[in-house]
Formats: C-alpha cells, structure tokens, sequence
C-alpha cells in the first residue's frame, strides 16, 4: 500500500484525489487549512490579500476556490501544454462530460446580457455565450455565483470529493501545512499548524498558486520567483431598473487580442456611480468585467506576496475600459456615471511553473513531490484557468495511479 498526502482540498487536489483514488493501492489524506461548508455559504471564507497594489482573492475552505467561480470553462494554455509535451485533450473530454459543460439556453440569457450583445453588435464587437459549468434546470437566476451556488446548480469540487470519499479517501480539516519533510532529496511528508507530522510515500502540493511556493520553499525549492493573476476591472454605469445582479453572471464575453470582456456585476461600484446617482442601488447598474493576461512578474515568498501591474498590462486594462464603457453607454448607461472598479486578480497562478519548477509530470527536483494546482501554469491565460487546472490534475491522478 503506498501512502499519499494532498496538501490542500481544493479544485486541484480534489481532482487528483478523484483520479488516483481509483486506485485500490493507494491511501490517500487530504489535509485542508479550511472547513468544510454548503457551497451557499462560501462567501464567508473568502481571503483577500489587500496587501499591495492588487487585491488577491481566494476561498479557503473544503473545495477551494472552485465553490464561488463564476461557472466559466474555457479550454486555455492547450497548445502552450504541447510545447511541454503535455497534452490535455483526453482530459478536458472528460471533464466536459463530468460537468456537463454549455452554453445557458435563451431562457437564462438575462436582460441586460441581451442588450450588451446588442450594442456590442451595433459597435462590430461579437459577444459570444460562455461556455458554463451550471445547470440550468436548477438555476433559479439569482446572480450569486461568486457568493457560492444557493442551488446546487453550479458545478463545484465538491463532486469530486464525494467520488473520493465513495472510494475510501480521508479528508482531515481545519488543519494547515505548514513545512514539507525531505530527506536525501525523497520526500517523507508533511508538517502542520497542530504540531502533527505525516509521514508519506509521495506527497502532492495543491494549495493553490499563493501558498503553493511557500511550501516548496521549506525543502529548498525555489518556487515563487514569478506569479500571475489575470488583473481585471469591473467598468460599470447607472441604468435604472437594470437588476444585472440577478443574473447568471459573466453569461456572455468578448475576446480580443488579449483583452476578454464580459457581463458582471460588483457592488464595489455603487458609492462611484451614486457620486452621480446619489439614489441609485445595486440594482441600477450596468456593468462589465476587463480583464487582460499579465506579466510574470509578480512574487511570493515566504512572508511576502508582490504583485502589481506593469505599464503593459495598465495599457491593455485601460483600452478594454474605453471599449467596455462604449458598449454601456450604447446600451443605455449614463456617461457621466461611468466608473471602474480596482484592480483584482482571481486567478493566483504561475508560481512554480511547469518547465521552471515541476517537470511535465508536475514532479519537483524532490522525488515523489508533486505539484497540482494553478502554480504549474507556465504562464497568465487572460482567460478562465480552471478548465485546465482540472485536466492538469485529473492527467496526474491517471498518471500516479498507472505508476503505483
Ligand atoms: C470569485 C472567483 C471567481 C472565479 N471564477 C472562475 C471561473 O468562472 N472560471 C475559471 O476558470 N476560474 C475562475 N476563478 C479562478 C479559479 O477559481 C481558480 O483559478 C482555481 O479554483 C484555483 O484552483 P487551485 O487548485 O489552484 O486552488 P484552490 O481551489 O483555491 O485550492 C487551494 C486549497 O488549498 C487550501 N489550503 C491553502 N493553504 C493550505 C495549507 N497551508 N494547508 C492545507 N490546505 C491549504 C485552501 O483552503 C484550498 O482549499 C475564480 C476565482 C474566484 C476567486
């Protein structure tokens, strides 16, 4: 029987567990920093790092960030992975067919999403469906999908877990890794916040891109020196009656050369837009989401994350306002009004990089320490990342499971 440790119960890990548990050779722990909730309840553990000049976010709790995205998944990075030799189009068939991924029928457009597409069309801009991870027969429209599904209608790595648990994995909560344990280069297990120490055969790093390096670093590896988040704004405007809040959101996207638009809505947006509207609510305002590949330059070390914007990716934010404030105001919002959030990443990735810090099994220089979770992209996809975050880690579930 050969012991495995997953660092981390959240959309990389967990799909590593529901591969490899397949194997009945294998015994796996999850160790999670978080609790475990209903998906409605997510909200209440997001972790915001506001600490330089972007805000960071992420969910800590059983299922990762998974549980509050916006239900988006696109195929990304496909044919930068071949270039590693890697090639994930078996995986993302399966996925395709495990979430049951579409684009929303017409009953679930949404109001707004329709007259954005139509003054897109009326500027030569084609809006297209975004392919969702939602079903529509249990969406009731609410708009709360960054707040974690109230319906079970979005998909989520809770799915994957419960394939886990039915497969005999355990799962430890409210416990956070803090120090990994190597010997003679092999790796022996992990150390965490309640003194334990868990002593394993391979371990596999899945906390995600912001915590990820830091625990590499406790074995020498020097994970970390570079760091993406996709940054993107939200340009929103006054439109009374608008009510874009209760719907599906991010339902419809534009993509330029690397610029993606897409409907979406932020309260972050009412104090700027009541400077203008001082009786206006969340439900007058019409809004899109702008947001742009950046560069690798940020950084995570152990005390420390940094990462800001460079003249580049501040001149592709600012063309994508321009356009996102010409569709709005072709829709109807008010120019006076227009405003834009600040600047946020959600897509913490990049920071041991496949090529760089994993190799084209996502093994570290430490053998049998595997990485499987955003920090193994080579590089900022601009686009929805968890697509390929989930064949990525389903790809090395099917590889450790062949190996043992
Ligand atoms: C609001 C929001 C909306 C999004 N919408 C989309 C979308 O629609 N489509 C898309 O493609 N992407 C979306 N994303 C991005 C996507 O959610 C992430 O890229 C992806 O989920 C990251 O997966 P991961 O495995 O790297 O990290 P996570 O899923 O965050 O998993 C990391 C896990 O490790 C745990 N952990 C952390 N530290 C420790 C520790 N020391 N010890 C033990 N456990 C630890 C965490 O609690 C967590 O469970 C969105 C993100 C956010 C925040």
């Amino acid at each position: 029987m050969k012991e495995v440790i997953i660092v981390g119960a959240g959309t990389g890990g967990l799909s590593v567990a529901r591969e490899l548990s397949k194997n009945s050779n294998v015994n796996i722990t999850i160790i999670e920093k978080g609790p475990t909730s209903d998906a409605k309840d997510a909200y209440k553990y997001y972790d915001a790092w506001d600490k330089n000049e972007m805000e960071l976010i992420k969910t800590d709790l059983v299922g990762g960030s998974s549980l509050v995205i916006a239900g988006n998944f696109i195929p990304t990075l496909v044919e930068e992975l071949k270039e590693y030799d890697i090639d994930i189009t078996p995986q993302l068939e399966q996925l395709k067919e495990e979430i049951g991924i579409q684009t929303m029928p017409e009953t679930h457009e949404g109001k707004i999403n329709k007259l954005l597409k139509k003054a897109s069309s009326e500027l030569g801009l084609d809006m297209k469906d975004m392919p969702k991870g939602i079903n529509p027969e249990k969406c009731i429209q609410c708009g709360k999908c960054a707040w974690g599904c109230p319906n079970g209608a979005k998909w989520d790595s809770l799915e994957d877990l419960k394939i886990a648990k039915e497969n005999g994995i355990k799962l430890i909560t409210n416990e956070a890794v803090i120090g990994l344990i190597a010997e003679h280069n092999i790796i022996k297990g992990v150390k965490t916040n309640q003194g334990n120490q868990y002593l394993a055969d391979i371990v596999i790093v899945a906390a995600g891109g912001m915590v990820t390096p830091k625990l590499l670093r406790t074995v020498g590896i020097k994970a970390g020196e570079t760091f993406s988040v996709d940054p993107f704004i939200t340009v929103g405007a006054y439109l009374k009656g608008a009510n874009q809040d209760y719907e599906i959101q991010m339902n419809k996207y534009i993509h330029l050369p690397h610029i993606v638009i897409s409907s979406h809505t932020s309260h972050l947006l009412l104090p700027k837009i009541q400077e203008t509207h001082p009786d206006a609510t969340a439900d007058d305002i019409i809004s899109l989401m702008v947001k742009v590949p950046d560069n690798l330059k940020g950084h995570v070390y152990m005390n420390e994350v940094v990462k800001g914007i460079d003249f580049e990716d501040a001149s592709l934010l600012a063309r994508g306002a321009a356009i996102a404030g010409n569709i709005l105001v072709k829709a109807g919002a008010d120019i006076k009004s227009l405003s834009s959030t600040h600047v946020r990443g959600a897509h913490l990735i990049a920071s041991a990089r496949i090529g760089d810090v994993v190799d084209n099994n996502l093994e570290t220089k430490i053998q049998n320490l595997y990485v499987a979770d955003g920090s193994v992209l080579p590089k900022a996809p601009g686009m929805p990342p968890i697509y390929t975050i989930l064949a990525l880690s389903r790809r090395l579930g099917q590889y450790l499971s062949n190996k043992l």
